[in-house]
């Protein structure tokens, strides 16, 4: 009786994991991993339930059926595991595995006895359970849950290469009906199921924890540039503050403003404005370092921190900015027509919060567009001095 209630409660959590991931998937349709992890918990379910309740098992094209189920699963699972951190996964080495631990299953069941069919059955999980888990120990690490992750897989590994030898150190010759009724199955079952819950429910905890992030990414970004929109930049820009702080580093932040950008939009319409500012982020983007923060603060304006900047290189940044964008034709406008954005530039004073900085960068742009727009202004007034010390480097001192 308890083998039956333990028989049933490995399928129902199965299936309901598969139900679990699937209503994940269809929050997010593009994560086909999710669906992988749905599927993986339909074949595991499906192929226990058959083990468990079919009662054929020295027929060898049920068994490997059964076989069959737990190995597509298995792979089902790993493919997801592997995508999810945007790798491939070696499919066709996995079926290999498991193809050739059915080939000796199928020579290995003599008789009645099951010792050399448990060897056979479990060498291939554990072998693809541990060239995974090797293999997203080395790249998919990036949170305490994929940690996770990786600790159960390897377990789950070394539990398949040992499970077949402590069955025989139990008992010496195994017929199936001593093996399914032995304390050591329900003992094992127990263990098997509450690993494949830890597993599943480490799976679940990386799959909402990476929707949570891209709902907060979405709402965090603006649609038209994918930079941080103003909320979430100062947000950032002020823990670039601290960090400097702490670190005793330089941070700068460059502020910059398209020209005449109304007169874009009244000449050659919205679109070819929407064009220019998706073109300028674009440029910003891919002129910054890794570790600086772009934001989109405004219609047109933008603002930069760059990490672990002085206020010279920071200017430079900006001019070669500058420079590019006066360059680049743009899509929808005149093309005898080039665009320009203005610039300020002030470097983080110590005990200085992100209000002050900004109002010093933004100073230094008004003059920037004061003295003629095209051009990039630095904030170099000593601390206590007063705001005409604010200095320009024209694009012809640059030059
Ligand atoms: P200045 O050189 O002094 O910066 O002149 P400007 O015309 O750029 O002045 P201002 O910054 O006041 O004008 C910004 C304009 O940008 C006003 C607004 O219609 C337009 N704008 C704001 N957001 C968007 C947007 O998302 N798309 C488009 N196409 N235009 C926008
Ligand atoms: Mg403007
Ligand atoms: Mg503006």
């Amino acid at each position: 009786m308890s083998g039956e209630i333990l028989g049933l409660f490995v399928p129902s959590n199965t299936f309901i994991l598969a139900a679990t991931f699937a209503a994940l998937w269809l929050r997010a349709r593009s994560e086909r991993h999710v669906l992988a992890f749905s599927l993986t918990y339909l074949l595991v379910g499906v192929g226990f339930l058959l083990f468990h309740y079919v009662s054929v098992p020295t027929n060898i094209p049920f068994m490997l059926t059964v076989h069959a189920f737990y190995a597509a699963g298995g792979i089902a699972m790993f493919w997801g595991l592997y995508r999810r951190v945007g790798r491939k996964a070696p499919v066709g080495l996995f079926i290999a595995i498991q193809v050739i631990g059915a080939v000796l299953m199928a020579l290995s069941i003599v008789g009645d006895d099951m010792r050399a069919w448990l060897y056979a059955a479990n060498l291939g999980h554990g072998l693809v359970f541990a060239l995974g888990a090797r293999d997203l120990m080395q790249t998919g690490i990036r949170t305490s849950i994929d940690r996770a992750i990786v600790a159960l897989l390897a377990i789950s590994s070394a539990m398949f290469l040992a499970r077949p030898v402590m069955a025989i150190m139990v008992q010496q010759r195994i017929t199936v009906e001593v093996y399914r009724s032995s304390d050591f199955y329900a003992l094992l079952m127990v263990g098997v199921g509450v690993l494949t819950l830890a597993v599943a429910i480490s799976i679940l905890a990386a799959v909402l924890q990476d929707q949570m992030s891209m709902v907060r990414e979405d709402s965090e970004n603006d649609h038209l540039t994918g930079l941080k929109m103003r909320r979430a930049f100062e947000q950032s820009a002020m823990d670039l503050i601290d960090r400097s702080v702490r670190e005793n580093l330089p941070v700068s932040m460059i502020v910059a403003d398209i020209d005449h950008f109304k007169q874009v939009n009244d000449i050659w319409g919205h679109q070819a404005g929407d064009r220019a500012i998706v073109a300028f982020g674009k440029l910003i983007q891919g002129m910054v370092r890794s570790g600086d923060v772009c934001g989109r603060i405004g219609g047109e304006e933008f603002c930069l921190m760059v990490w672990n900047c002085e206020l010279e290189p920071a200017e430079r940044l900006a001019e070669r900015i500058r420079t590019a964008f006066a360059k680049m034709p743009q899509e929808g406008v005149s093309s005898d027509v080039r665009l320009t954005a203005s610039f300020g530039v002030a470097t983080c004073r110590p005990q200085e919060g992100f209000g002050k900085l900004f109002a010093r960068a933004d100073a230094a742009l008004y003059r920037a567009k004061q003295a003629g727009r095209d051009q990039v202004c630095a904030d170099r007034r000593e601390e206590n001095r007063e705001p005409q010390a604010v200095q320009k480097i024209s694009s012809s001192e640059a030059a």
